[in-house]
């Protein structure tokens, strides 16, 4: 065989770093704006960002960390969480990003499993940290984002992230790392059993970085100015930490705070002119506008994903605020964009109702994702927009295997199964109809299913129960009980709901419980979820009676 003609042109890896060093140098003058902790709006450029960055390696090198090892994160979306996601892979050790709202135990499991050697975290999660420290004896240090004079009072001994990087200068070269090593890891609790590590490459974060910022995705550009409401330890804010300096967008990062006039007032006061989030931030953002009785100026365009987009959402967003809706679908372990819903010039020409119902589904994908649907038997289903099937995907920035996880690959066939449950139409817009994993997702965070299960049959009185997600308006979905009493056992729905206090996190709570005298099963005994979920399709949750009822709190949570 002849040896392949290989191209003449640069070998010139794709790295994180790159984004940031090309921002620097030729968008260095633009801001990066963030509503700090502290209370404050900090104001600084990308040529700032890059400089505190390498200062942020230095000080990491010097503490002897070393290339490939893990840091942690637990932070909102603001300049210095910036700053380690450049700083941190910048030389080699890959940026772990940490979701604060998980319980106590499962973030002390990521981090263990993660084995992270430092942690990074925002001061208002110093009570969670003094939690955490005892339960995580390898972290060899935590970091607090902030100054000397800003250091909470705690019971572990912490460094200050400004002290440490000010002994740097900041004279540090990128070096030119191995384009396929790892830059990010990411946990999802979007399965069953402990949460599972997604391990980004450099280069499949770049690739994502690129994809999502194309004119049929975010459509990102340097006219941008672009407000991640999702959070930066939701799956990297959906790549738009990597996408805005890649495109020089001005990047607005709002804190901890938000609900809708926060938000609404940040947005303004910066010219936002584009967002993305889940669907339950909008909700808070358009009640807050109603009641207000405010609107945009600058503020065009939205990606919202992480859960089903309410069509209502989409009206009000795009009628009452002539905002461009742009449905999106993804997960963790696509990095995570999958797909979007944004017409082409045909389907642009079609009556505005034809247009909607298109729109309100999950979209076609990007270059760069490839989608199918397939049956029980393994086989590929017509795209007619009526046949629905496990949806499986592949992509240079699809996951191969889960961190740690050396036996047993989650591919079939070469495709990673979703865990979605999807038809395919003839314009390759992709709907999703159910899930087959077993999670509920309330506010764009999960909720294991199985844990709220085991607890109802840990009641004497409970034989057998079901946790199913049922239909909320605030949260998208939220967990009901269905349970089977034991042969002559007593117990009310308020008595079992009473019996969860203590044992999960407060949004963990069931919102309902029903009793049947039996549980759907399939031939081996397995619950049909799915049936049940039919079932209980349109059963209203006293909790979703009224929205009004509902109050504003952490998404997710109803605290
Ligand atoms: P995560 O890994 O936390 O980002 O969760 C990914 C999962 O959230 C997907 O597999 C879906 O089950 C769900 N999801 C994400 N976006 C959407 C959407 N637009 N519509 C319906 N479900 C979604």
């Amino acid at each position: 065989m002849t040896a392949p003609l290989l191209g003449q042109m640069m070998d010139v890896p794709l790295t994180v770093s790159s984004l940031i060093a090309h921002a620097a140098r030729h968008h260095g003058g633009t801001q990066i704006v963030s509503r700090r902790i502290e209370g404050d709006v900090h104001r600084y450029t990308y040529r700032d960002c890059e400089k505190r960055s390498k200062q942020l390696a230095q000080a990491l090198i010097a503490l002897g960390v070393a290339p490939g090892e893990r840091i942690g994160t637990l932070a909102w979306n603001g300049y210095r969480h910036l700053e380690a996601y450049f700083g941190v892979p910048g030389f080699g050790a890959v940026c772990h990003t940490i979701n604060p709202r998980l319980f106590p135990e499962q973030i002390a499991y990521i981090i263990n499993h993660a084995q992270d050697q430092y942690v990074l975290f925002d001061i208002t999660f110093a009570p969670l940290v003094d939690k955490l420290a005892p339960q995580c004896p390898d972290v060899r240090g935590w970091i607090a984002l902030t100054d000397e004079a800003h250091l909470p009072d705690m019971r572990t001994p912490v460094l200050s992230y400004e002290t440490l990087i000010e002994a740097e200068d900041g004279e540090y070269e990128w070096p030119l790392l191995d384009e396929r090593s790892a830059s990010n890891l990411c946990y999802t609790s979007g399965t069953t059993g402990n949460p599972k590590g997604a391990l980004y490459a450099h280069r499949s974060s770049v690739l994502h970085a690129y994809g999502a910022s194309l004119p049929d995705a975010m459509g990102l550009s340097s006219r941008d100015a672009i407000l991640p409401v999702v959070p930066m330890f939701h799956v990297n804010a959906w790549g738009v930490p990597y996408a805005a300096p890649l495109n020089g967008a001005k990047l607005v990062l709002p804190g901890k705070d938000l609900d809708g006039k926060s938000l609404y007032e940040l947005m303004e006061a910066e010219g936002v002119t584009c967002s993305a989030g889940v669907p339950t931030v909008w909700l808070g953002l358009l009640a807050y506008m109603r009641e207000a009785d405010v609107r945009f100026t600058t503020f065009k365009r939205t990606v919202i994903g992480g859960s089903a987009c309410p069509p209502a959402m989409l009206r009000a967003f795009e009628d009452e605020y002539g905002v461009q809706v742009i449905h999106a679908w993804g997960m963790t372990e696509m990095s995570p964009l999958g797909t979007l819903a944004t017409l082409n010039w045909e389907q642009s020409q079609r009556p505005l109702e034809a247009q909607r119902a298109l729109l309100e589904k999950q979209g076609r994908v990007v270059f760069g994702v490839d989608m199918k649907i397939v049956g029980s038997e393994g086989e590929e289903l017509p795209w007619d927009g009526v046949a629905f099937g496990d949806l499986h995907v592949r992509g240079p920035w699809v996951i191969d295997r889960y961190f740690r996880q050396e036996n047993g690959s989650p591919l079939v066939d070469g495709w990673f199964p979703t865990g979605d449950v999807a038809t395919i139409d003839p314009d390759g817009f992709m709907q999703i109809t159910d899930r087959s994993k077993d999670v509920i997702k309330s506010g764009g965070e999960w909720i294991s299913s199985i844990d709220l299960e085991n607890i109802a049959v840990a009641h004497p009185a409970v034989a057998e129960a079901a946790c199913i997600a049922c239909a909320h308006p605030r949260w998208t979905e939220r967990p009901l009980i269905v349970a089977v009493l034991k042969p002559g056992a007593t117990l009310t729905r308020e008595a079992l709901l009473a019996f969860y206090e203590g044992k999960v996190a407060k949004w963990w709570l069931p919102d309902d419980v029903v009793f049947v005298k039996e549980l759907p099963h399939t031939a081996t005994g397995k619950l049909q979820k799915l049936k049940l979920r039919e079932r209980f399709r349109d059963h209203v949750l006293p909790t979703a009676l009224a929205i009004e009822n509902c109050p504003l709190g952490e998404p997710g949570t109803d605290r």
